[in-house]
């Protein structure tokens, strides 16, 4: 049946979300949930990621030159850290009390948007293994916007 296969491909999809605690592309959900449900096809998780958004469990995370990541709805205010070097996203704490620091008296922010880019610890390692002497800091590359 249809419909049964849907629901198991779409348990499969909700795991991967519940399981990260990063965003993810499309691609890195077809990963992983192939790892659940081996055979699933790209069109399945781009029509699945569809619905979920649909239903207010997954949102949209879109950074800047690059294709957009999914992540769970609800989670706690955060902002994103992209790393150059594997094309990974993570997710960083807020910076609400660095904010209020370096906001003018008297002015009162509404909202706020933060995306660092860099290399994660992973890429640093390999970069160091490499022999390479730079380790690029938080400077975007090629960033297109
Ligand atoms: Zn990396
Ligand atoms: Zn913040």
């Amino acid at each position: 049946m249809a419909g049964k296969r849907n629901t198991s491909q779409r348990r499969a999809i909700r795991q991967v979300f519940e399981q990260t605690d990063r965003p993810l592309s499309t691609q890195e959900v077809l990963d992983q949930a192939q790892q659940f449900k081996p055979g699933m096809g790209i069109a399945t998780v781009y029509r699945t990621l569809k619905i979920l958004i649909d239903e207010g469990w997954l949102k949209t995370v879109l950074l800047p030159g690059v294709p957009p990541r999914y992540e769970i709805a609800d989670r706690d205010a955060h902002h994103h850290f992209y790393c150059n070097t594997c094309g990974r996203a993570f997710e960083v704490p807020c910076c609400q009390a660095l904010l209020d620091t370096i906001v003018p008296e008297g002015f009162t922010v509404a909202t706020h948007d933060l995306v660092l880019y860099g290399t994660c610890i992973e890429c640093v390692g390999q970069e160091n293994s490499g022999g390479e002497l730079a380790v690029r800091q938080g400077v975007p590359v090629n960033a297109e916007n």
